[in-house]
């Protein structure tokens, strides 16, 4: 295959990681897999050697925990925001990274990476500057929207006129507010720097529904508060209220690489 691709490798909280690639050349964004799953998920979709670059949106071990392994093995250069690097460094979370692979990203301000441009936008979450992904490439733009909090102007403008979206669609609420979690997590996560819920997301998509967007991979959902049908369900009556037939709906697999789209 060649062209512009998009797809989650893995969703949820036992790891995130995104692929796009254009004619061969791939990034992840996120590498939250060990490194010899990041590898076979990435041999799924592509290879490993024609990776170059892994952009972190924050912290948070679901998105890191391979990224210094698969930067380390095969001299991929890292991308992370100034705030997100002293939060590596501080804690030594992603090892030691050589100093020629370390980028430093700034919201609003893109990076070409073979053909594609990569461009950050600020999402309001519990980490040191967590960012969330535009990736433009053939006139089309594919987004990693994860780990929010709440909607923001900022994240309405990184969605808005994609063609591809990977939506957070973590918890139905009910399941949260009635579950077994301690209060003060229920309130971490439903915060507004925690985690999207299935209702919030629902309403974000009318802010990226436009003739153009052809797939939403619904990532991020949580093992204990949401199940794949009750969060696709939320999404598809929100697309049905919006009239937006074309629009592919797919809930990202948590383990495995879901279905590529070609853009
Ligand atoms: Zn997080
Ligand atoms: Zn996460």
């Amino acid at each position: 295959m060649s062209g512009f691709l998009f797809c989650p490798l893995a969703s949820g909280s036992s790891g995130n990681c995104a692929y796009a690639s254009l004619n061969g050349a791939g990034i992840l964004i996120d590498a939250g897999l060990s490194g010899i799953r990041a590898e076979k998920a990435i041999a799924g979709v592509g290879n490993a050697k024609s990776l170059k670059a892994i952009f972190a949106t924050h912290e948070h071990i679901d998105h890191i925990c391979g990224m210094g392994v698969l930067s380390r093995r095969y001299r991929i250069p890292v991308y992370a925001t100034q705030a997100t690097w002293d939060s590596f460094d501080n804690r030594g979370s992603i090892g030691k990274v050589d100093k020629f692979l370390k980028k430093v990203i700034t919201p609003g301000v893109p990076v070409e990476i073979s053909g594609m441009e990569v461009e950050a936008f600020r999402i309001p979450h519990d980490a040191a500057d967590p960012v969330g992904y535009i990736v433009r490439a053939d006139g089309k733009k594919a987004v990693v929207a994860t780990d929010i909090g709440h909607a923001t102007d900022e994240v309405r403008r990184g969605i808005a006129d994609s063609d591809a979206l990977i939506l957070e669609s973590n918890h139905d609420l009910d399941m949260l507010w009635n579950g077994r979690y301690p209060r003060v997590l229920k309130e971490r996560i439903n915060g507004d720097k925690g985690h999207l819920s299935n209702d919030a997301a629902g309403e974000l998509l009318a802010c990226a529904v436009t003739g153009r967007l052809k797939r939403v991979y619904l990532g991020h959902l949580s093992e204990e508060n949401n199940s794949p049908l009750i969060a696709y369900c939320a999404a598809a009556a929100a697309l049905g209220k919006l009239g937006a037939k074309h629009v592919s709906l797919l809930v990202a697999e948590r383990h495995l690489p879901s279905e590529v789209v070609e853009l």
